[in-house]
This record gives C-alpha cells, structure tokens and sequence, in this order.
C-alpha cells in the first residue's frame, strides 16, 4: 500500500533531472529496479544526455516501454539565435509552456551557461528587457539544471562556468538556486568557483549565502554610488538602502572569505559622471571586491545611452587610482540580442518566431 502510494506521487511528481545520485536511486528502487541502476540513470541523465528512459538502452526493454511517458524534466528548443561571435541565444519551453532564455558563451578555453532562475523577472530594474515582460514564476531546480545539459548538448562540449544573470532574481528562488549548485557541481562536475549568482539584492539574503559558505561567487549589481540613482534604476532599492546593502556584502566577505563582484551598467550622463565613480570608490574602500562596468545594452522601451570609449576609461581609471579593482565587461551576443540585459521571451515574440 505504502509503496504503491509513494510510487504513484513520484511518479507524478518526481522530475528526474537535478536529482542526486542517492535520489535517483532510491526512485529507481520505489520502481521496482535493482539499485545499481541509480547509477546507471544517473550517468544517462548527466553524461550521455538522456531525454526519455526509451534511450537508456541498458535498462530492459520491457521496463522502458511501460516507463515511456515519464518526464524526465527537460525543455525543448524553441527557438535558436546564433551570433556572429559564437555565442548562442536558445528559448527554451518548459512542460507547461513557459519560454525561458538560456545562452551558451563559448569562448577558447571555455563554454559558460548564462542560466535563468525565473520565468520573467519582478524586480522590473528600468534598463532591463526582462522585467518588461513581468514575472511568472520560479524556475524548479532541474528547470535551471535542464538549461545546463541543453547548452553541453548543443555545443557538444562540457559546461566550464554557470553564470546566473539570465532572466529572473536568483535570491528570490534561493532553495531552486541552491539545489540547482548543488547538482550542477556534484553530479555534471562543473566547479563551484566556476558558478556565480548575480543579483541586484533581496533584504537579508546575502546575510543568508554568508551563513550556508556559498562557494559559488556572488556578484552584486550595484549600478549606482547613490541611494538617490539606485531607486531610479532599480524599483526595489527603495526598500534596501545601498549602505545596508554593502554592509551585508562586507560582512559576507568576512564571513566567507570570499571577494564580492559588484556589477555597474554605465548608463552615459545618468551613472558615469567622475563625481559617481569617486563616491563609488569611497563606498567599496577597504574590503575585498571587484567591480564589473558593464556598458550599457540598448533595448527599446528606454532612452539610455551607450557610453563612448574615453568616458568608460576615465570612470575606470577614478576607480583604479583608489586601489579598486575593476573590469570592462564587453557584453556578447549583441547582434543576436543575447546580451545582459536584453533576454525577453515575451508571448509575442516567442510567437513570431518559428518552432525548430
Ligand atoms: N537579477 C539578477 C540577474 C539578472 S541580470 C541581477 O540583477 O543581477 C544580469 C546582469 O545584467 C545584471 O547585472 C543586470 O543589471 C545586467 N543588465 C540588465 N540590463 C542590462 C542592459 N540593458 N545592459 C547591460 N547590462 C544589463
């Protein structure tokens, strides 16, 4: 009776990727298999890319017929757009229709994932294509794992690093994100220092990735030196102030022992002005950090402007003559609007485009 119970609602409601070598084999033996076959589905699911039991010809056939229809928890492509650097932005649909942005980054010694944590996002940061489109819902973990095993498959190369900057807040999904680390590291293998979660800041939840030792890298998009910008880029800064913000991120940093990326858009004349780089210095003095400037991507429901080459040099160089290190990140994929900040997948447009 008992079993037969638990069969039925693991059955229903069990994906099968995301889940851990233990789980897999503890499902398998509630199906009646011998547990050696854990290990089995485990390295079918994570190395050989399964997408139906039908194709793990080592089980017996009998078994995988009568198991044919079990979700295993994967998306299917939707829709591809290739760029001309490489760089490949897939929509993705989840079993209940939901689209998702995932891209695929390869660069010559790499191949980075920038995974979604939601379906749309509600933080709705003015800049961002993503929150135009509004928010549906959280992304479950094998939904974020499931983006991983399609970009390895496509590419046909291992995933080196995870970034968690597609659509979506990752702290607002926290137990999805974390699971999805978990699995992403133990059982594809990819390292944790290889992972790193964007977020723009959720109240308290730094503090609560200080007190778990996230190893993963946590990167914080900051945007602005003043509480005064901040709330007019980013809606939710209204209730975070940005000096209790950096508090939680020094204080993250002693707790973990780990530097903090900051990640800063420059929006020409809103953000970039000498008078903001000097007070952002003065707020990152001191502790262990890195700042990202990330040049602003266009979308078209705002009226920002790109920054030129001298004025990202000289907002740099503010900063370097402080002892603030500090990068330009050159986006990719802007011809294939796979860049930050430009991911959407808008009913409408997933519409236009053509199933593949
Ligand atoms: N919600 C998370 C992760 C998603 S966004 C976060 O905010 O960090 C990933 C990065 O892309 C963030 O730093 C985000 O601010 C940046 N971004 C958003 N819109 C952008 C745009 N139009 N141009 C450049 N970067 C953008």
């Amino acid at each position: 009776m008992i079993a037969a119970a638990s069969k039925s609602t693991l059955q229903t409601s069990f994906p099968l990727v995301g889940a851990s070598l233990a789980e897999l084999t503890e499902w398998i033996q509630t199906q009646g298999q011998p547990a050696y076959r854990g290990k089995q589905l485990h390295q079918w699911l994570y190395e050989r890319g399964a997408r139906s039991l039908m194709d793990i010809s080592v089980f017996p056939k009998a078994w995988r017929e009568t198991m044919a229809d079990y979700p295993l928890g994967r998306s299917t492509i939707h829709y591809r757009a290739e760029s001309r650097d490489g760089t490949i932005k897939f929509l993705l649909k989840l079993v209940d229709g939901s689209i998702i942005e995932t891209v695929g980054i390869p660069s010559e010694k790499r191949l980075t994932v920038c995974v979604s944590s939601q379906v749309g996002c509600p933080m709705n940061c003015d800049f961002c294509a993503t929150g135009k489109g509004g928010f549906t819902r959280n992304l479950d973990r094998h939904e974020i794992v499931d983006q991983v095993l399609t970009v390895q498959e496509e590419f046909q190369q291992r995933v080196s690093n995870v970034v968690f900057m597609g659509m979506g807040e990752p702290l607002l999904n926290v137990d999805s994100v974390l699971a999805a680390l978990q699995c992403m590291n133990q059982d594809i293998g990819i390292g944790m220092r290889m992972m790193t979660v964007s977020t723009v800041g959720i109240p308290g939840k730094i503090r609560k990735l200080a007190e778990l030792q996230l190893q993963a890298t946590l990167a914080v998009s900051i945007h602005a030196s003043n509480q005064r910008v901040r709330e007019q880029l980013i809606p939710s800064a209204r209730q975070y102030p940005i000096e209790t913000l950096i508090q939680e991120c020094r204080d993250y940093v002693k707790i973990t022992g780990r530097r903090v990326s900051f990640e800063y858009i420059i929006l020409s004349g809103t953000n970039d002005l000498p008078e903001h780089a000097r007070e952002l210095a003065s707020h990152l003095r001191g502790f262990q950090c890195h700042v990202n400037l990330i040049p602003y991507n266009p979308i078209t429901e705002v009226d920002y402007n790109r920054p030129t080459d001298p004025q990202l040099a000289e907002f740099k160089h503010i900063l370097e003559d402080r002892n603030i290190a500090v990068s330009i990140r050159r986006s990719r994929g802007l011809d294939a609007d796979a860049a930050c900040g430009q991911l959407r997948a808008s009913r409408s447009a997933a519409e236009a485009l053509t199933e593949v």
